[in-house]
């Protein structure tokens, strides 16, 4: 933690550094999906770049409590208080309980997540299982005065909030321009201002998920889950809030809004916000037919796509954007991150086989003091590959002899691929048993060698050509064989 981190922050509008609350503690949370569909390739970028952001805060040596939530109620069709549940209505048309809904999709998006190799949070909440700490926190609401009951439902006051507080904080925008741009939506007569948005709804009789409250029968407001299940997990005051940019104008505006009427605190210090995929320049929308789910990615079976791509191909694919940046999906950017992906690997697979020579022309330590300066350069996955890429062309030089590396460079080296490539970049060989591969191959080449100092010539040519054709080319030079994957 020598070097200083530092963090785009969407409330500043700029790159801050990084002071954790409570070294070397770092509280985060991230707005999980909504289990009630496949699993979006958009929402796998934005866990992927908070999978990158938590293992780089852990590579530091923070100590990192992660919490990324399950919305398994509440969540109303077009994100407004308005419409029919979007679990509940799945689960109506399937003919199944809404917990199967839940159940099925939250199974779905763990297997996604872990075959694109994103570590668990620390804790993963559901808003079902936090019904009571929502209620309280509607009743706090109500008790400062924030908020209002009508018919059994309560909202919250925005324009009275607006008042002690500034409710567009985050999007930087002023109450004015915010209610000039907002519709009246059908259905809103229980509100008092059209930026009111719902803390409880009372349910109507058909409604399948409702609990009983002091209020009515009823059911949270979508805002209401991340406030009550941040403030369990992560206290009032917390580092480091994130999610997909398309949450920060209403989402995370009204979290703000509920902690600090509740507990007069900004939550979280840090809003980091990624953006958001695009197809061939396009938005990738189900309306235009260009979205894909990952495992069409994966397969190739979708008639915007020439091939398959493999996990690894793809998320590393996605680590060349920067997570700010918008991430456009073609063929052709695919084909070049596979080779990419497949040029660092294999030179992650040579590091180890490479051998130190007495004197050395190659220093490790500026390579390494740059691969930290892009990722403490708010996490700039882009220019932390191209840096590795130059250790790959190391890798190659010394193992193709046209340079050479002492002891300390090389441990330093393999180190460096490890900790970035590994760890950090969360990226793994996608090749059957990667990790005893050198292993392997060594001892074949070993009892080739044996083979040869033994005059069996038959034996060690067959042992070559074997390799060969399963993809492995053996070089012999005075200081032994070495093999590249062809
Ligand atoms: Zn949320």
């Amino acid at each position: 933690m020598q070097q200083k981190l530092f963090i785009y922050n969407t409330l500043s509008r700029k790159k801050e550094e990084f002071k954790a609350i409570d070294p070397p503690l770092v509280g985060m949370y991230v707005c999980g999906p909504t289990v009630y569909s496949d699993v979006h390739l958009g929402n796998c970028r934005t866990f992927i770049s908070f999978d990158l952001i938590f293992r780089y805060l852990t590579h530091l040596g923070y100590k990192v409590r992660y919490v990324r939530n399950i919305t398994d109620a509440g969540h109303l069709e077009g994100d407004t208080d308005e419409g029919e549940d979007k679990i509940s209505k799945k689960a109506k048309l399937a003919q199944l309980e809404p917990m199967e809904i839940v159940q099925k999709y939250s199974v779905d998006f763990h297997d996604v997540m872990q075959i694109f190799n994103v570590k668990p949070p620390s804790i993963e909440p559901t808003a079902t299982g936090h019904i009571i700490e929502q209620i309280e926190l509607v009743k706090t609401v109500l008790e400062k005065g924030f908020a209002y009951e009508v018919n059994g439902s309560v909202y919250f006051d925005v324009e009275k909030y607006n008042q002690h507080h500034n409710y567009g904080i985050l999007s930087n925008r002023n109450l004015e321009d915010m209610l000039n741009n907002t519709r009246n939506l059908g259905g809103q007569e229980e509100k008092r201002g059209k930026l009111d948005f719902a803390l409880w709804i009372k349910a109507k009789p058909e409604h399948l998920m409702k609990w009983p409250s002091p209020w009515s029968s009823g059911f949270p407001g979508w805002h209401l889950e991340c406030s009550a299940m941040s403030n369990k997990y992560l206290g009032e005051q917390f580092d480091i809030h994130g999610g997909g940019m398309d949450l920060a104008p209403t989402h995370h505006t009204n979290e703000i809004a509920q902690n600090e009427a509740a507990c007069g605190k900004m939550p979280a210090n840090y809003w980091i916000h990624t953006n958001m995929l695009t197809v061939n320049g396009q938005k990738m929308s189900k309306s235009l037919g260009n979205s894909f789910l990952p495992q069409e990615l994966f397969s190739g079976n979708h008639s915007l796509l020439n091939k398959g791509f493999s996990p690894m191909t793809v998320r590393f694919f996605m680590l060349q954007a920067h997570y700010r940046s918008t991430l456009d999906f073609s063929n052709d950017a695919l084909d070049a991150s596979e080779k990419g992906f497949k040029r660092l690997m294999n030179a992650f697979a040579l590091a180890p086989t490479l051998k130190a020579s007495a004197a050395g022309e190659i220093e490790i330590t500026p390579l390494q003091q740059r691969c930290y300066e892009a990722m403490n350069d708010d996490f700039n996955s882009p220019v932390l590959i191209a840096e590795l890429f130059e250790v790959c062309r190391l890798v190659n030089s010394v193992h193709d002899q046209k340079l050479k590396i002492d002891q300390p460079n090389l441990e330093l080296l393999q180190q460096l691929l490890q900790h970035f490539v590994i760890d950090v970049l969360g990226l793994r060989d996608e090749s059957a048993a990667s990790d005893e591969l050198p292993k392997v191959l060594d001892f074949v080449i070993n009892l080739r060698s044996q083979a040869k100092t033994n005059q069996d010539y038959a034996t060690s040519d067959k042992i070559r050509k074997g390799l060969q054709e399963i993809g492995y080319q053996l070089k012999d030079s005075k200081e032994g064989t070495s093999w590249t994957k062809i």
